[in-house]
């Protein structure tokens, strides 16, 4: 952190903010400029708000030179992390590939799908048994039913499976019954439901929220580790943008810049970020060739009657083409399976 005084500040004044520093357990580190004079602040600062310095009447402005997250940074931790979920890998070259309906309808259907992507290439299969609507008349999943539904399609294909936490009541039967848990876009915030996160002990999918910037994504990631689950794998899934044509704005350029700002795997939903079921193939490939350590795809063996997101959700000969070409993009940029 920078403490950037006023011009002219005097020897006394300089004196009191720098006690103000050392008071907060910092050392300082004075640059005497002509007009300017400059206190850099050694130490932990990431718990230390700096608009508390602003307050005194010598100081100009504060910068923070550091990110506010730790656990996540890859400046701390800078080989890529590895997330192992049930046998499959996420980051450092390994991809998962997610595939399933958007809600968990019947067992013949879950069924259906599982087999249909697994024999496709899949190695997870997605579900929502607890869907979070916009409606409180839309379909609002199967709850536990849906649970014990992608319970017994895992028994029969060896699919680990990964489906929402939407509320800390179901924390235990999650930690006990489902592979990835994931958080999704809307409680991207719930800081409750992520501190709980830090007692289980499995993996936790981490969908960007529909407003986060990168910086709100990771601390949210962040919350997850510093709670005392390190296991967090990162999902973009489309930001809200001005345009309407699309359902969200997918936002490639995550990929790249959460490679550079964490050593956390990125995996991509294309699915919710376009809407539209013939924006996922151009999409995905593009996500793959940018260095994403996975997809998560919505496939619905009737996607016309699907109780939910339907309209985005691709049919499985589909998923099948689309993974052909994934693989051959994937080994390009040196991911393996
Ligand atoms: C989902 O994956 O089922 C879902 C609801 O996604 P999101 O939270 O990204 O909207
Ligand atoms: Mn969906």
């Amino acid at each position: 952190m920078i403490i950037v005084l006023k011009p002219h500040t005097t020897e006394e004044n300089i004196t009191r903010v720098e006690n103000l520093v050392k008071t907060r357990g910092l050392d300082t580190h004075i640059v005497r400029g002509t007009e300017m004079t400059i206190i850099g602040c050694i130490g932990d600062t990431t718990l230390i708000d700096p608009r508390l310095f602003e307050v005194d009447s010598s100081v100009d402005k504060v910068m923070h030179v550091q990110e506010p997250y730790k656990l996540a940074n890859r400046a701390f931790h800078p080989e890529n992390s590895v997330i192992d979920v049930s046998g499959v890998k996420f980051g450092d070259g390994h991809m998962g590939l997610i595939a399933g309906p958007c809600s968990v309808e019947s067992f013949e259907q879950v069924l259906e799908v599982a087999k249909a992507v697994k024999d496709a290439g899949a190695n997870m299969l997605r579900g929502g048994a607890f869907k979070p609507r916009t409606s409180p008349y839309s379909f609002q999943g199967l709850g536990l039913e849906g649970l014990d539904i992608l319970c017994a399609v895992k028994e029969e294909t060896g699919l680990p499976i990964v489906t929402e936490l939407m509320s800390p009541q179901y924390l235990d039967v999650f930690n006990e019954k489902v592979d990835l848990i994931q958080i999704g876009a809307r409680n991207m915030q719930n800081f409750d439901l992520l501190k709980q996160l830090g007692q289980v002990k499995r993996p936790i999918l981490l969908k960007r929220g529909l407003n986060a910037t990168y910086e709100e994504w990771i601390m949210s990631a962040e919350y997850i580790m510093a709670s005392g689950n390190e296991n967090v794998i990162l999902c973009e899934r489309g930001i809200r943008t001005f345009e309407t044509f699309t359902r969200n704005t997918l936002d490639l350029q995550s990929i790249p810049v959460l490679r550079k700002k964490t050593h956390l795997p990125v995996v991509v939903d294309p699915s919710h970020a376009g809407g539209k079921w013939w924006l996922v193939e151009p999409m995905a490939k593009a996500a793959v060739a940018a260095g994403a350590d996975g997809l998560m795809i919505e496939v619905h063996n009737n996607p016309e009657c699907a109780l939910c997101d339907g309209a985005q959700s691709l049919k499985p000969e589909k998923y099948e083409a689309l993974l052909r070409q994934v693989k051959e993009i994937a080994q390009v940029v040196g991911k393996v399976f």
